[in-house]
């Protein structure tokens, strides 16, 4: 059996990768539990400088990383170099903050002395995403790294080149030799891989219904997971917000990686007497971005991903609109040649409860525009959600913005006059269906740690 790389902007295929057996994922997976067995015993400050250069190599390749994500999944390599960009920094974050994170800590009590150790666990099993190839799987692995485990990836099917530029990134680093090992498989053989008694925890990043299998599985084996599911994240537009800016900041949150984030804005809930105002310009700012050729540095959006998301997507479209939803912009797929998977900016208005998209996630460049009577309206329709990812706010009332990010909005991430983003120094992470558990930040590094009691009478 093969898994195939496919170029979105044509429908060729780029190259075949034969699937492991399941001898040699067994082979994989011990020869990097006994890799473990003398990582764990290394210092911080040797696991911080093989990072380091790590990131070194991430910026010299970065125009050939950007090139492989492009053709795989369509990104334009701008946005391509400034992902690997963000990969670095993850890995200088970790290296240099890493040993602060886990450094022990003491505890008063009776004894002599007791406190807290962060231990290593082993092997993670690390399930990825087609969306941000590289940025996914760096965010779990240069923690993981640092705090002395190792990691097996079962990346997308899709970006299996991208998946083994990642290996030999970090085998061009220096790192001990099978301390990170590509797995490439289909993802029904990853239960075989949770089940393998030296995998002692499991991250994934995709979609709800992946997610939910894959925690029954770690679940079934009382193993530790942590998931980044989807998210429908609610952008609010009150009635006092700067609307030029709020209209620019929505778009470019709706239009990350051609709206294939899960911390894109998805719903824009705007109080009715600026809704007018709001969709115009809003509008305006979607229509300005250039779709084309992802190698083409005035590319603003490349393909989509993969061209069955891109049908499943336009199928959403059709099925909001014959349910009363009013497209305003896009809704068709343009007439290029091939058999490509490009889709416009699109803007759905007058969704309701009731449509399909007031509840699903979309996972494309399509903008869906709630109305709302007042503030409070506009915070109960941002809460009615299923998801809890992100969710963001617009008003001129900065104290206002931050009790309603605060206290009033339920999502792991709640931004004021700001599109959501990850950043390695901030936790990020979901509640309800969006997952549970955190990445970046002190709260990642200690997601995978034995957080062990240490007491001498
Ligand atoms: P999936 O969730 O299916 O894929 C994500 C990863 O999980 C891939 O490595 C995939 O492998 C693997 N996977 C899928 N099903 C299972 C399973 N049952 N057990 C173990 N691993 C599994 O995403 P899709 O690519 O199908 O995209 C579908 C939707 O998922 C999107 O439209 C979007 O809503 C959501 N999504 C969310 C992302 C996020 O960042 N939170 C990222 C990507 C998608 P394989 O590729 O081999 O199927």
């Amino acid at each position: 059996m093969s898994i195939q790389s496919i170029n979105p902007v044509n429908g060729k295929i780029i190259k075949n990768y034969k699937e492991h057996t399941l001898k040699q994922i067994n082979k994989k997976i011990g020869a990097t539990h006994d890799a473990w067995l003398q990582w764990q015993t290394t210092s911080f400050s040797e696991r911080a400088s093989l990072l380091k250069s790590a990131s070194v190599l991430l910026i010299k390749r970065k125009e050939k990383l950007a090139a492989l994500m492009a053709i795989e999944m369509g990104k334009p390599i701008k946005d391509g170099i400034a992902e690997i960009e963000k990969c670095a920094s993850v890995c200088d974050y970790y290296a240099d903050n890493g040993e602060e994170f886990l450094k022990d800590e003491l505890i008063k009590t009776e004894a002599s002395k007791s406190y807290v150790s962060f231990r290593p666990l082993g092997p993670v099993l690390a399930v990825m995403p087609w969306n941000f190839p590289y940025w996914q799987l760096f965010r779990f692995l240069a923690p993981a790294l640092m705090a002395g485990n190792c990691g097996l990836l079962k990346h997308a099917s899709n970006v299996s080149g991208c998946a083994l530029s990642i290996e030999q990134i970090i085998r061009d680093a220096g790192f001990p030799e099978n301390i990170f090992q590509v797995l490439l498989i289909n993802s029904k053989v990853v239960k075989e891989v949770i089940a393998h008694p030296f995998i002692k925890a499991v991250t994934l990043t995709g979609s709800t219904e992946a997610g939910i299998q894959v925690a029954q599985q770690a679940a079934q084996l009382l193993k530790k997971s942590v998931l980044e599911l989807g998210g429908s994240d609610p952008y609010i537009v009150l009635e006092d917000a700067d609307l030029e800016q709020a209209a620019d900041i929505c778009a470019q949150s709706r239009l990350i990686n051609n709206g294939q984030s899960c911390i894109a804005a998805k719903r824009f809930i705007v109080v009715k007497g600026v809704e007018k105002e709001f969709v115009r310009l809003f509008k305006a700012k979607m229509e300005a971005r250039k779709t084309g050729d992802p190698f083409d540095e005035r590319t603003n959006l490349g393909p989509m991903s993969r061209l069955d998301l891109r049908d499943e997507l336009h199928l959403q479209v059709q099925e909001n609109i014959k349910a009363g939803a009013k497209c305003i912009l896009g809704g068709q797929i343009p007439n290029f040649k091939g058999r490509h998977a490009f889709y416009t900016p699109t803007i759905l208005t007058g969704i309701k409860k009731g449509m399909p998209a007031y509840q699903e996630e979309i996972f494309g460049p399509v903008a869906l525009v709630i109305s709302a009577m007042n503030t409070d309206d506009a915070i109960r329709i941002a809460n009615d959600t299923p998801f809890g990812l992100g969710a963001a706010v617009f008003t001129k009332d900065g104290s206002l913005g931050e009790q309603i990010a605060k206290t009033k909005l339920n999502a792991g991430s709640c931004f004021v006059n700001s599109f959501v983003k990850s950043d390695p120094r901030l936790p990020f992470g979901g509640i309800n269906q969006s997952g549970y558990g955190r990445e970046l930040g002190v709260f990642g590094i200690r997601e995978f740690v034995n957080i062990k009691t240490v007491y001498i009478k």
